[in-house]
């Protein structure tokens, strides 16, 4: 049998991707259809189980491919309903994802990246710095082992997890190759089927990557806006440096024509004393006015040595209230989950920071980082 490292990974291939494979192989597409019932709509990964695959097929798969998934450690439970997963994604790096039960939806929040570079000021993954990509499979893989974990393939009606949010840990614009089949195979039939309305991606602001997902994929979009005016913004999220603010809602402008106006959501953390006052919803309902715009009002969720607190449940409401004057649909995130840091960008998962990474590498050569 061949190492692991040159076998396929077949969770890393979306529905074309696995209809090359089986064309190389020689065989016919339509094998890529029955792998990816058996795969996403049963979830099983077990090649032998896979019946109506010739023997010789399957024996030649067990060669070539491997089904490698993120492994879980640890998996937590909030007393609100909430459940997060660690998952070790390599021998150093873990990373997080969160499901969030309402009574109308199941919310899987998935992690893009093994930390992130973006450093904005108010995030604790941030502060973690950046590792490196995940791969299409251990994107895909997060919701394939919750959606397992949660009996979800066995479920007889409706869907355990009926959204997914890309909203854990990392900028899935900064890895859009690994991203986008991973989409794919959300919303894909023979994937897990998802409407395009209730798979978000969300970004803080990286302008061609929107662009970009404009013409590749239909989902829906989330921009972590967070300030109204450059000087603020330019401060809590800085690839407002490189991106501002009119770029940034003229590229918003142009996903809503492409995506024939289906609303897109601006996430607003709430931060006390700091962009939460009258003055700022004004602005930023003027910012927004002519974009088909849901605003999601964010309470600050604090982690030691932030340096930020929480916006008061007044001050909170007094911001909806002149954006809803406004004319604009606003609600209040409800923070959820917290008793297991799990709420918004508690996810923090185990980076090993490049820096140290390397020096370890360096450390012990001839050891694989
Ligand atoms: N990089 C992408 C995906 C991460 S989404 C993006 O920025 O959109 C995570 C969301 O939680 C973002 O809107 C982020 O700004 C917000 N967030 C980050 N830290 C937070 C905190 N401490 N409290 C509340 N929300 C936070």
């Amino acid at each position: 049998m061949e190492a692991a490292g040159t076998q396929v990974n077949l969770f890393s291939l979306d529905r074309e991707a696995m209809c090359a494979f089986f064309e190389r192989m020689g065989e016919r597409p339509y094998r890529a259809t029955q792998v990816m019932k058996w795969v996403y709509h049963r979830g099983v990964i077990d090649l032998e189980a896979m019946t109506d695959l010739a023997k010789r097929l399957r024996a030649q798969l067990a060669g070539t491919t491997r089904f490698g998934l993120p492994e879980a450690v640890l998996e937590q439970a909030s007393v609100d309903g909430t459940r997060k997963w660690l998952l070790r994604v390599d021998g150093q790096n873990s990373i997080e994802c969160v499901f969030i039960p309402e009574p109308d939806r199941g919310t899987l929040c998935v992690s893009s990246q093994v930390g992130c570079a973006l450093d904005c000021s108010f995030c604790s993954t941030g502060k973690q710095g950046f590792n490196r990509n995940l791969s299409t499979a251990e994107i895909i893989g997060q919701l394939w082992l919750v959606n397992r974990a949660l009996a979800g393939f066995q479920a007889e009606r409706g869907r355990v997890i009926s959204n997914v949010v890309l909203m854990g840990m990392g900028e899935p614009l900064l890895n859009f190759d690994n991203v986008v089949p991973a989409l794919r195979l959300m919303t894909d039939d023979l994937g897990f089927g998802l409407s395009h309305k209730r798979v978000t991606l969300s970004t803080a602001g990286v302008v061609p990557g929107i662009d970009r997902l404009a013409a590749t994929v239909r989902v829906s979009l989330a921009v972590s806006l967070h300030a109204p005016t450059d000087e603020l913004r330019d401060v809590l999220v800085p690839i407002n440096r490189k991106y501002p603010l009119a770029e940034l809602l003229a590229a918003c402008r142009r996903y809503a024509e492409a995506t024939r106006g289906d609303p897109i959501t601006f996430e607003y953390v709430m931060l006390d004393g700091v962009n939460d006052g009258p003055a700022e919803a004004r602005e930023l309902a003027r910012r927004l006015s002519g974009l088909p715009a849901k605003v999601n009002l964010i309470p600050f969720n604090p982690f030691p040595g932030s340096g930020y607190t929480r916006s008061v449940q007044g001050t909170i409401d007094r911001f909806r209230e002149i954006l809803m004057q406004a004319g604009l649909i606003t609600i209040t995130r409800r923070t959820r989950g917290e008793d297991i840091d799990a709420a918004c960008c508690q996810l923090t998962g185990r980076v090993m920071p490049r820096a140290a990474r390397l020096r370890r590498a360096t450390l012990q050569p001839g050891m694989a980082p």
